[in-house]
């Protein structure tokens, strides 16, 4: 495994990219093709056998993408990286190289909801079942466990409660059972987490989110310990299955992701000043937040994030009814889902991105209708803190005419 002794302040601008090789190009140039020429018929056959490196078809490689993906294995303190059309391509594509049918996979509850669906579509075709486990204890996890278990696939921060899992310990179970560990690190970027450094063997992005973070490019990415074994599932998954990336979103991905560390710092410190003002709020119930003293997982955020990020979720009280007219009340903060972009986004998890959780299993998620996401982006946190007073003024309004 190559690991740099550069920042990652210092990767995220320069790894995996040498301007004398492109006529000096500072910008990472746009290959926009989708094919390359050879120079004589005995090369062509030289590139399809693979005794020559080089570029056949965009398919299987394109330069502008393959910068971007030497970036972001640098990033994740991995040894290869592989670029997808979006998160949920890279999801399903290294579930369906880590899976045959009849083999069985472990997860973290509250996983995002297309995961959700994608593991449905495996059990209902394949038989390729799952266990939705919580993941709080090493025991819970051991007893998860059957001789069909081929890999452990873990989101944390859980989305949209912000539970945690301890990352050390579940690589340390899987290790002992020769299961392979996924992590889902979307929630956190790779500025704030690295899930290799604790074990994984693979960790996958939404590009789309914090990557990007700029709310322009579906994308996802798949980065892994083992070289081999990544080059292995460009041959076969990814180039059988087609969810490559296009050559301009890597572009635009190359461009986003120099801001990633300033961006990670200012995500960190609006959400913490946010933080800070909903705990003065009469109208709060609760508040979710890795990095909140109050956090009983605190210590575990501690042990693997190197900060709280942009992400915050909290209950509002009064029900559904007060978090919609809650959230009508905004007029800076945008009602959308997708989170790490630089305008604060809000959504309600029970009506939106977890509609389609039967209410039991929502419920038992910790997904109650008065719960809402805030995505805090990059504006002024006192023009967001401002927007938050009105519409907390405007509720309370609301409920003292009611009572
Ligand atoms: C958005 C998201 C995905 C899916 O990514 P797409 O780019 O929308 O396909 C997967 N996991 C998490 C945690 C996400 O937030």
């Amino acid at each position: 495994m190559k690991k740099s002794t550069l920042h990652k302040d210092t990767l995220v601008i320069h790894e995996g990219y040498d301007d004398t090789k492109h006529h000096g190009s500072l910008a990472v140039p746009l290959y926009q093709t989708s094919t390359y020429s050879f120079e004589t018929a005995v090369q062509g056959e030289k590139r399809f056998s693979g005794e020559e490196a080089g570029n056949i078809y965009s398919r299987l490689g394109n330069p502008t993408v393959r910068i971007l993906e030497e970036r972001m294995a640098a990033l994740e303190n991995g040894a290869g990286a592989l670029a997808f059309g979006s998160g949920m391509a890279a999801v399903s594509s290294i579930l369906v190289h880590l899976t045959k049918a009849g083999d069985h996979i472990i997860c973290s509850r509250g996983i995002y909801g297309c995961t959700f669906g994608l593991l449905g579509i495996m059990q209902e075709k394949y038989n390729i079942t799952h266990s939705l486990i919580s993941m709080k204890t090493e025991e819970e996890v051991e007893k998860a466990i059957t001789p069909e278990t081929v890999c452990i696939y873990v989101e944390t921060p859980i989305n949209p409660t912000m539970e945690l899992v301890d990352l050390e310990m579940v690589c340390k179970v899987a290790r002992k059972h020769g299961l392979a560990v996924v992590v889902d690190n979307t929630f956190t970027s790779p500025y704030l987490q690295n899930p290799i450094d604790y074990g994984a063997d693979f960790v996958l992005h939404s590009a789309t989110k914090y990557i990007n973070g700029h709310g322009d490019v579906i994308a996802g990415l798949l980065i892994g310990k083992d070289a081999d074994e990544m080059q292995k599932l460009k041959m076969t998954v990814q180039k059988d299955y087609g969810a490559i990336m296009s050559p301009f979103d890597a572009w635009l991905l190359i461009r986003g992701l120099k801001t990633l560390p300033v961006r990670m710092e200012r995500h960190t410190a609006n959400a913490e000043k946010i933080l800070d003002y909903l705990k003065g709020q009469q109208l709060v119930e609760d508040i979710y937040y890795p990095f909140d003293q109050g956090n009983p997982q605190f210590e575990i955020a501690k042990s693997q994030m190197k900060a709280g990020g942009g992400l915050i979720s909290f209950t509002v009280k009064g029900g559904k009814e007060s978090a919609q007219a809650f959230i009508d009340s905004l007029s800076l903060i945008k009602i959308a889902v997708s989170l790490g972009d630089a305008e604060t986004l809000i959504q309600h998890p029970a009506t939106m991105t977890h509609s389609g959780v039967p209410e039991a299993d929502r419920l038992q998620m910790g997904i109650t209708d008065s719960l809402l996401r805030l995505s805090v982006g990059l504006e002024h946190a006192d023009d967001l803190i401002d927007d938050l007073d009105s519409a907390f003024i405007a509720l309370a309004q609301k409920h003292s005419t009611h009572a």
